[in-house]
């Protein structure tokens, strides 16, 4: 096997990895590179392409029938943002319904925010693919034997990526699309708010299968506000906090009941108020629109932030829809993190090092153990090298 060494830069932590790599994991580094460069490019391209929409299109002399579908809204939920009931007419102008044109250029813009930026499903896309394959083919180097394991995966690729997902995938393009979003918006199309349901469930497919080919593979590696999280939780503070885990029993409890809840909410068999949509007063992603809606918006965004210091991802763990469906999803995932139990000592090292109980629910077999977020921090720790990140198929390789 060709292995490419420089010496010299050795002790450089950030290109280490790279001049330990095998001539095949540079030929993959390569390949991926352009494949990252050739998805952003077609995304840009296909962005540049859609006309763009402008909230001063549009005044108090119009009518929702005439307003909701250039900016792909259905009227009742044009109707429901206008603060008006949602059997109002829909065919006189807005300002005969009381609605002045200040709330109705709120009311636009803040549903335009919710208007996908097709560049960011293409910027998404690219991040998911290099996590991929830098859990898969790159983090650790070819041959290396489980004595270098402290070599192996190096955090500062993941840190680059995170880093990316917040500042690219959410500041600069905005808070939509976000797998959250996606997944709600397929329950409120089902009440009627968004014309076609199609959309949205290919929105949702879209995230749904990043979070399959990868464990969870865009919540660890690509959600913004994931992303976020995780940058915090990388601070290197409250370390003692952070070796106390919530039970995952506990939290996943909480996070599946509020999911529960809020369809009944949404559906009106609870409340009695159909599209009634609870998770739109918990949305952290506002953020990345800088756009606080309410004070339980900016709450949530700051409590869960400030939590994130010395607690992995709260959000995630106890309140996010996407994050309860992908934990659902986990079985079917094609590359994750496989204990061999024949190699395995029960030593604790893996336990220790993850921050949830998705290490220990796995060392121990559990058929739904808690959710594994692909965050790399296991896989350079068993002394037993009893700990990969492959394909779900691969048979155990002998010691
Ligand atoms: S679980 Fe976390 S990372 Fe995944 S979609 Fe929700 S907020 Fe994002
Ligand atoms: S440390 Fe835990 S969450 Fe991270 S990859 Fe390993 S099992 Fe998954």
């Amino acid at each position: 096997m060709v292995r490419i060494r420089f010496q010299n830069f050795k002790e450089r932590e950030p290109v280490k990895i790279l001049f330990n790599l095998s001539g095949r994991q540079m030929v993959w580094l390569v390949l991926t590179l352009m494949a990252m460069v050739t998805i952003v490019a077609v995304g840009w391209v296909r962005q540049e392409a859609a006309a763009p929409i402008s909230p001063s299109e549009f005044t108090v002399e119009m009518s929702i029938k005439q307003i909701a579908p250039r900016i792909n809204v259905t009227n009742k939920n044009l109707a429901r943002e206008l603060g008006l009931s949602l059997d109002v007419s829909k065919k006189k102008p807005v300002k005969t319904l009381g609605v002045t044109q200040e709330e109705l250029d709120h009311a636009i813009e803040h549903l335009l925010g919710h208007r996908e930026a097709t560049l960011k499903y293409y910027i998404i896309a690219a991040l998911a693919l290099f996590g991929l394959v830098y859990l898969v083919r790159l983090g650790r180097p070819d041959g290396s034997p489980v004595t270098e394991r402290k070599t192996w995966y190096p955090r500062w690729p993941y840190v680059a990526a995170l880093v990316l997902a917040v500042a690219i995938g959410g500041f600069a393009l905005g808070k939509s699309p976000n797998p959250m979003e996606s997944a709600v918006k397929v329950f409120k199309s089902l009440v009627g708010l968004y014309p076609s349901i199609a959309v949205k469930l290919g929105a949702f497919a879209f995230f749904a299968i990043l979070a399959v080919v990868g464990n969870k593979l865009i919540c660890g590696w690509v959600c913004p506000f994931g992303a976020l999280q995780e940058l915090i939780y990388h601070i290197p503070i409250l370390r003692n906090l952070k070796k106390r885990k919530i039970p995952f029993m506990v939290s996943n409890i909480l996070r599946g009941t509020l999911f529960v809840v809020a369809l009944l909410l949404l559906f009106g068999i609870v409340g009695g108020r159909k599209g009634f949509v609870i998770y739109h007063f918990v949305n952290p992603f506002n953020l990345f629109n800088l756009d606080i809606e309410t004070v339980s918006v900016g709450a949530t965004i700051l409590v869960m932030l400030v939590v994130s210091f010395g607690f992995y991802r709260p959000f995630c763990q106890f309140i996010c829809p996407f994050g309860f469906m992908s934990w659902l999803l986990e079985r079917l995932s094609i590359f994750r993190v496989k204990i061999d139990h024949d190699r395995c000592n029960e030593c604790g090292a893996c336990t220790v090092a993850c921050p949830l109980d998705a290490a220990k629910d796995r060392v121990a077999g559990k058929a739904f153990p808690a959710d594994c977020f692909s965050c790399t921090r296991c896989l350079n720790i068993c002394p037993k090298d009893a700990i990969h990140y492959e394909f779900v198929g691969k048979k155990a390789q002998p010691e």
